[in-house]
């Protein structure tokens, strides 16, 4: 059982793990067994997925959250409706996807944009098409912008310049230098500049869509510079190279330590990950097919030839965290376990945190909006 498994980490650490992650002071009663699961539907984020027609929108979709290869997605009907896409049942992740047919017009007056721009949304990604010519779409960028920016200034805008596997490397620095000076020229002609534009340089045929969908959650994630300082408390007491903590279904990570991310390991984790889910699936699946092949009894071990070992482990339903270390340092597999146990713990915390403020919020929210109410009857009165 996992008491026996914890017991026996215990007593390993006791023997050699000076200087581990610190245990904080909370009582058990803090812990919250499903964390991530349990956040009330009101403050998930919403991200929303814009641009024109056959700009790739159902493509992207398809291919970071419903493991579609990207050549099947030759075979997409085009959207032509607004469609969601809740995902936040199978990822860590908590947002869904607002696919939008490119011709709606956002000036037309039963076109809810309170509701579409506003509360909930944190994050709106546009989508250019950089194989196409792509006047049109600066132009809807711009409009959508400074639509959604009047509504909701607190939202992050993100562009993707899309399909850029076309091009070559000039190319898409040239399209990346246009496309920005164009876009920001005309936020400021407009009186508009202080809507703050990132740009990102994707495409479904390499990881570069995953990258970008990263950065981009990473900056929802209120808890990230304490997530990333357990996990450079995590590596360096463990003498592992890099750790990221992936979403599983997505293989988009929610954090990393700081030392720099090299594109080729983030591929190779995200190889990694789709080989233990493939083998759990054809192997690990029980009779009864609802549960998934993930547990968190997942882990595994592969060692490459250049002494070098991927290792992961089961954080919870969702999250993975995915090491890279010298064969070398792995010796001590005792000491690397129980510091990860330690972190799953501070985790696990920082989580229940926010979920508890969040359901005080709602609490305080409520009573607020009664208040309110009975205010306005008075002026009725
Ligand atoms: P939507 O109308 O915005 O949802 O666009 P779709 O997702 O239907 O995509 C339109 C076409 O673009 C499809 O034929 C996709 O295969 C193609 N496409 C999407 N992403 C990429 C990409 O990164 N590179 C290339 N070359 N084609 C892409």
């Amino acid at each position: 059982s996992s008491y026996d498994e914890e017991a026996q980490y215990e007593a390993i650490a006791n023997s050699y793990a000076v200087g581990s992650l610190p245990k904080f002071g909370y009582g058990a009663e803090d812990f919250d067994p499903e964390f991530g699961s349990y956040m009330p539907a009101e403050v998930k984020p919403k991200i929303l997925l814009l641009g024109l027609r056959r700009s790739g929108k159902s493509s992207i979709q398809k291919v970071v959250f419903h493991k579609m290869s990207p050549n099947e997605t030759l075979f997409l009907e085009s959207t032509n409706k607004i469609t969601k896409d809740d995902i936040s049942s199978s990822s860590f992740i908590q947002f869904q996807v607002w696919d939008f047919p490119g011709q709606i017009d956002f000036f037309d007056p039963t076109f809810d944009a309170d509701n579409i721009f506003g509360g909930q949304c944190e994050a709106l990604i546009f989508i250019i098409d950089a194989q196409d010519d792509y006047m049109e779409s600066l132009e809807k960028l711009h409009s959508t912008v400074s639509r959604a920016y009047k509504v909701n200034p607190n939202i992050h805008f993100e562009v993707f310049i899309h399909k850029v596997d076309g091009l070559s490397d000039d190319q898409k620095i040239e399209t990346q230098r246009e496309i920005h000076q164009r876009a920001n020229d005309e936020l400021s002609e407009s009186g508009t500049d202080s809507i703050h534009l990132s740009f990102y340089l994707t495409s479904i045929y390499d990881h570069s869509i995953f990258e970008a969908f990263s950065k981009v959650v990473q900056k929802l994630i209120p808890q990230l510079p304490t997530m990333e300082n357990l996990l450079n408390i995590f590596i360096s007491n463990s003498n592992i190279e890099k750790a990221f903590l992936f979403d599983v279904v997505s293989k988009i990570y929610v954090a990393t330590d700081s030392s720099p991310v090299d594109m080729a390991s983030y591929e190779l984790c995200c190889d990694f990950i789709d080989v233990i889910i493939d083998i759990s699936y054809i192997y690990g699946m029980k009779e009864d097919a609802e549960t998934s092949a993930f547990d968190n009894q997942s882990s595994s071990i592969i060692r490459l030839n250049s002494s070098t070992i991927l290792y992961l482990r089961e954080v919870n339903k969702y999250l993975a965290m995915v090491c890279l270390l010298r064969e070398e340092n792995f010796a001590r597999q005792g000491l690397i376990d129980y510091n990860f146990i330690c972190f799953r713990d501070a985790l696990q915390e920082v989580f229940g945190i926010r979920a508890r403020a969040s359901m005080m919020r709602e609490r305080n929210q409520n009573s607020l909006s009664f208040n309110g109410g009975s205010i306005a009857k008075e002026w009725d009165g």
